[in-house]
Parts: C-alpha cells; structure tokens; sequence
C-alpha cells in the first residue's frame, strides 16, 4: 500500500526557471544597471542559452547572488536596502509564481486520493513531501499563493539541507545526493517500496535509488516518476526530455537505473498514484 508521494519542486511542480529568465532580462534594463551593461542587449535572449547559463553557474554553491555577478548586475542579496529588492518585489507582483498547467488539480486529487477508507488495510492516509534544493521561503510562498501548501505533510529544503553541509561546502550535499531522500522517507515515516518520488532530472532518479537510512544492509528504492515537462528536455520539449529520461541514469558499480515512469500531463500522476494506492 502507497505511503507517500515526494514532489521535486523546480520543473515539476513549477516552471521556476522560466520566470528566473524573465526576471533577469527585465533586471538586465533597469537604470540602476545603466552603466554596466553599456547599451547592450540582454545576452541570453532564448530560453535554451539561458538555461545552460543558469544551470552551470549555479551549479557550484546554489547561489544566486552568482548569476548577478557573472552577468555584472548591480546586486547585494544580503543587503535589503539595495534597489534589487524593490525591483524584484514590483516583477514578483507583475509575475506571480504560477504551477505548471494541471498541477494544482493533481496536488489535490492526489492528496484527496489518499484518505481512509472502508478498507482497514490502509490504516494511515497518503503523506505529500516536497524535496527541493531550492529555499523553502521561496517555495512555500509559490505553494500558498496557488492553494496548495495545505496538501503537504513535510518538506526538505536548502535551509535543511544547509545543517548537513560539509564544512560550509553547499555543493557537497545537493542531488543527486540520497541524504534528501533519506530526510523526506524519514519525515513522512515511509518506506522506499511504497513511496512514489516525482522528479523532472536524471538526478531526481539516482537520488532516490538505494537510499541508505541507518543501516548499510538495508537500502531503499523509491517508485519514480520523471516528468517530460521540467528541464530534461534542455528547452527543446517534452520528446527531447522522454528521450533523455528514458535512458536512465549510470550509477556507481556498473548499474543503470530506469524511472518506472515517464509521464507528459500532471493527470497521469494521479493515475499512478492511484493504481498504486490499490497494490
Ligand atoms: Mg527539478
């Protein structure tokens, strides 16, 4: 019996990035940036050079404060006085955070999906977890603003991932590293087999392949899902993202791991869900 569906945020419940790209061009203009960007056109006009940019630059510490510095804008995140904020507040305003097409409907048939019934096998309703490397400020804001922040049970957030770190490397712990899984499995009191983990990456999957709790003998393998309308696809769409997350993933030891689906339509995940809430 199902126990718990785990949420990827970034490219599977929202297309954040998408927004990041807007944000940065319209900021790209803004007269406090006059005299850097001397006349010049926003650099990364497409969506797909945008992406590639983006992803590289935060790869290392998750820090957005360096996609500001590589592209030379006048930014000091940790200084709330600095025009940035004003900016941001009246673009965020413009520009709610929205969820992808059919994903709050899925969020709530999902969670409606899971409650008690007349069959006293399941004696424990279905727990919702978001797994995110992204801030839990930012991510709790877009799930009340869309109505769905209510449907979750637990979260594990940059801010939590942030007391794992080694040593002040923020690098060291993020996907694909398992500990997220771990964490999630462990606030939803749930166990790998019967726990569903919806990602948009092929690190989504190797994270939750074999993840390790306590006890090295014992590792679990969480039923994934990869969704064809996140940020596999590279900006190219959902046949490029299939192709990708149909390949799997290589991990350590010569293993490959497969997602158990690959979706198009946020409605096929309450499909899944409920077929597995049946098993
Ligand atoms: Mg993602």
């Amino acid at each position: 019996m199902l126990q718990a569906v785990i949420f990827d945020y970034d490219g599977t419940m929202a297309p954040t990035m998408e927004r990041q790209h807007r944000w940065f061009e319209k900021y790209w203009y803004h007269p406090v940036n006059r005299d850097r960007v001397k006349g010049k056109d926003f650099p990364y006009k497409d969506f797909k050079s945008f992406m590639k940019m983006y992803q590289e630059k935060m790869a290392p510490a998750e820090n957005v404060q360096d996609i500001y510095d590589f592209l030379n804008l006048d930014c000091n995140m940790n200084d709330f006085n600095h025009p940035v904020w004003p900016a941001y507040k009246a673009f965020s305003t413009e520009n709610p955070a929205i969820l992808y097409p059919g994903m709050k409907e899925a969020i709530k048939e999902i969670w409606e999906s899971g409650q008690l019934t007349r069959n006293y096998s399941r004696n424990r309703r279905l727990r919702l977890g978001v797994n995110t490397s992204n801030s839990w400020k930012i991510v709790f804001g877009d799930l009340e603003k869309n109505g769905v922040s209510k449907y979750f049970d637990s979260y594990v957030s940059k801010e939590i991932l942030a007391q794992y770190h080694g040593n002040g490397n923020a690098g060291s712990i993020k996907k694909p590293s398992k500990i997220s899984l771990a964490l999630a499995m462990e606030l939803l009191d749930s166990e790998g087999e019967y726990t569903i983990h919806i990602g948009d990456t092929l690190n989504d999957l190797a994270s939750s392949n074999k993840v390790m709790r306590l006890n090295p003998a014992h590792l679990e393998t969480l039923i994934n899902i990869g969704v064809t309308w996140g940020y596999s696809g590279e900006g190219e769409g959902k046949e490029k993202a299939r192709s990708v997350l149909e390949r799997g993933v290589e991990l350590s030891g010569d293993r490959r791991a497969y997602f158990n689906y690959v979706v198009d339509s946020p409605n096929q995940l309450v499909e899944i869900v409920k077929k597995h809430l049946k098993e």
